[in-house]
C-alpha cells in the first residue's frame, strides 16, 4: 500500500456491482453491517445497460414493427441512456457506501482482507474488511480467428449500444445471445446470417429446441449455418466491411461481425494469488454451496465469497441474485446450501425458449435412465384463439412444444424444455416442479387455468406418467 493512500474499514466490501454484487451489497446492508460497494465501470453492471435489458428492448421493438431509429430511442429509455445514477442511488438509499474504482485483493492481515481500490485518476484507497464478496462478472470471449483485428466487429455490448444499423450482419455463435440478437436485428431490417460451429443452434439444449429455433429464424429471413466454422476474416473496402471465410469454402459478406461465442469470468487483475485462489480450467471461480470461494486445495478461503458470472454455477442475472441471497443468509447466520438443480435457461425470442434441469443428452452422459414425453403447444385452445386473431403481416402462427423428462424409475421430473409464446412465464411451473423434485404424477393432478398455454403440460405429463417403470 502506498504511504499516501487513505484507509477505510468496513464489515463487508463487495467488488463489482452487477446483478449479483449489487443485491449482495443491499442484502448485507439490511443485516445492519457496514458495506462498501466498489465499481470499476457502471453501478448495476452489464445487465441493465448493455445485456439483458437492451436485448429484450430491441427484440420487443422489432416484434412491434418499429423502425431502427425508434427502437434505439426505446432502448436508450430502457437503459437510462447508460447512466448509472439510479443504480448508485438504489445502493446508497439502502445504506451501502459506494466507491468508483478497480479493486485488487492483497494478502490478508490478522484475518482481515486487504484491498486497494484505484480510481480513474490513479487515486488509491486502502480497504480493510473481514468479509469480501467478489462479483466482477464476465466479458465476451474473442475467438482466435486470423484477420479478426482488421475487420469491423461488435461484442454484444457494442451491438446493444450501437446507433448505426448495419445493412448486413454476421453473428458468430448461435447460443442464446446470438439467437436473440439475430432475431432483433433481422426484425429491424438488417440482413443477418448466424454461423454456429455445433450441429445446431442453442447447442446446450436438447436437440429439437435448436432445430426449432433454426426454422423460426429462417422464417424471419435469417440465414442459419450450423456445423460451420469460420477460418478467417478479411477486410473489405479498407476495413469498412468484411468477408468471413468458412471451412467449407463458402464466404459471407457483411458490414459487421457480431462475436457471440460465449463469455469468460473476469478474474484478471483481481489479485487472486494473494489469497491462494486459482481459477478453474474454465476460468471461473470454484465456490461451495454457500458461495464461499475455494482455494487450490478445495478449502473455503475465510471471509471470501463470490457470486454471479464470475463463479462456475452462474451465468444469468437470476442465478447471480439467488447467490447474493445465499451469501447474505450465510453471513447473517442462517445459511443454507444453494440448489442449482432448477436454474431457468430462457431465450427471449419469439417464440420464447424456457428450459430447466437436465437434458436427454446430459442424462445419457451420466448414465441416468429417463423417459421423455412431449406435446405440441399449437394443440391447446389458447393457440386456436391466438391463431384466429389476424396476425400482423409477415408473422407466423403459433409454434411450440413442451417436453418433460423424468427419471424412468422414480417418475421424478428432472427436466423440461418449453418453446412457445410466453414460455418464460408458463414454463416457470416446471422450474418449481424440478426444484421440488416432484413426481410427474402430480403434474397430471393439478388444475391449470383455461385457456392458458400451460395446458400443454397436462398431456405431456399424462404420457410420461403412464410410461414410467414404477407404474408397470
Ligand atoms: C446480450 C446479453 C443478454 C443477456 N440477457 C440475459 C437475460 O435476459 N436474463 C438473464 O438472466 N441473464 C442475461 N444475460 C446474462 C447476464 O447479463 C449476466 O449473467 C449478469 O449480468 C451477471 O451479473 P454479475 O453479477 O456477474 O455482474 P456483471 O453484470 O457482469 O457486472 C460485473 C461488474 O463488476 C465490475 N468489475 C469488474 N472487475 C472489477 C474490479 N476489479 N473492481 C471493481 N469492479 C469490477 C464491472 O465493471 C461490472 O460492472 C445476458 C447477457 C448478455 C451478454
Amino acid at each position: 500500500m502506498p504511504a499516501d493512500a487513505s484507509e477505510r474499514a468496513y464489515d463487508v466490501v463487495v467488488v463489482g456491482t452487477g446483478s449479483g454484487g449489487k443485491l449482495a451489497a443491499i442484502e448485507l446492508a439490511r443485516t445492519g453491517r457496514s458495506v462498501l460497494a466498489v465499481e470499476a465501470g457502471r453501478f448495476g453492471g452489464y445487465c441493465p445497460y448493455v445485456a439483458c435489458v437492451p436485448a429484450k428492448s430491441m427484440m420487443y421493438s422489432a416484434r412491434a414493427g418499429l423502425s431502427w431509429a425508434d427502437a434505439v430511442i426505446r432502448r436508450d429509455e430502457a437503459t437510462d441512456g447508460g447512466s448509472d445514477a439510479g443504480s448508485a442511488t438504489s445502493l446508497t438509499d439502502e445504506g451501502v457506501s459506494v466507491l468508483r474504482g478497480r479493486a485488487l485483493l492483497g494478502r490478508p492481515v490478522d484475518g482481515a482482507h486487504q484491498l486497494t481500490a484505484r480510481d480513474a485518476d490513479g487515486t488509491e484507497t486502502h480497504l480493510v474488511a473481514p468479509l469480501v464478496v467478489l462479483a466482477t462478472g464476465s466479458s465476451a470471449l474473442r475467438p482466435d480467428l486470423p484477420g479478426l483485428d482488421d475487420v469491423p466487429t461488435w461484442t454484444s455490448e457494442q451491438a446493444l449500444s450501437a446507433r448505426e444499423q448495419p445493412r448486413r450482419l454476421v453473428v458468430l455463435g448461435g447460443g442464446a445471445v446470438g439467437c436473440e440478437l439475430a432475431q432483433a436485428f433481422a426484425g429491424l431490417g438488417t440482413e443477418v446470417t448466424v454461423v454456429e460451429v455445433a450441429d445446431r443452434l442453442l447447442p446446450g439444449e436438447t436437440s429439437w429446441v435448436g432445430e426449432l429455433m433454426a426454422s423460426v429464424l429462417r422464417d424471419d429471413g435469417v440465414q442459419v449455418l450450423v456445423g460451420a466454422s469460420a477460418t478467417e476474416a478479411r477486410a473489405v473496402d479498407r476495413g469498412a466491411a468484411l468477408e468471413l471465410m468458412l471451412d467449407d469454402g463458402r464466404s459471407l459478406a457483411a458490414d459487421r461481425l457480431l462475436i457471440a461465442g460465449g463469455r469468460a469470468a473476469d478474474t484478471e487483475g483481481l489479485g487472486l494469488d494473494a489469497v491462494g485462489v486459482v481459477p478453474t480450467d474454465s476460468g471461473s471461480l470454484a465456490v461451495d454451496a454457500r458461495c464461499r470461494v475455494l482455494d487450490e486445495s478445495g478449502s473455503p478461503v475465510p471471509g471470501l465469497f463470490a457470486v454471479g458470472d464470475l463463479t462456475e454455477p452462474s451465468s444469468f442475472t437470476h442465478s447471480a441474485n439467488y447467490q447474493a441471497r445465499i451469501v447474505a443468509a450465510e453471513v447473517d447466520g442462517h445459511g443454507h446450501d444453494a440448489d442449482y438443480i432448477a436454474v431457468p435457461r430462457a431465450v427471449y425470442t419469439d417464440p420464447t425458449v424456457f428450459c430447466v434441469g437436465m437434458t436427454q443428452e446430459q442424462a445419457d452422459e451420466r448414465g441416468i435412465a429417463v423417459r421423455t414425453a412431449a406435446f405440441d403447444v399449437s394443440d391447446v385452445e389458447r393457440a386456436t384463439l391466438a391463431a384466429a386473431a389476424v396476425p400482423p403481416p409477415g408473422r407466423r402462427t403459433v409454434r411450440g412444444r413442451v417436453e418433460l423428462l423424468a427419471d424412468a424409475e422414480s417418475g421424478v421430473l428432472m427436466g423440461a424444455a418449453c418453446v412457445g409464446p410466453e414460455a418464460d412465464s408458463w414454463g416457470a411451473e416446471l422450474a418449481l416442479a424440478v426444484r421440488a423434485r416432484l413426481d410427474v404424477q402430480l403434474l397430471t393432478d393439478h388444475i391449470r387455468a383455461f385457456p392458458t398455454w400451460s395446458e400443454a403440460i397436462y398431456p405431456a405429463a399424462c404420457t410420461l406418467d403412464g410410461e414410467t417403470e414404477r407404474r408397470k
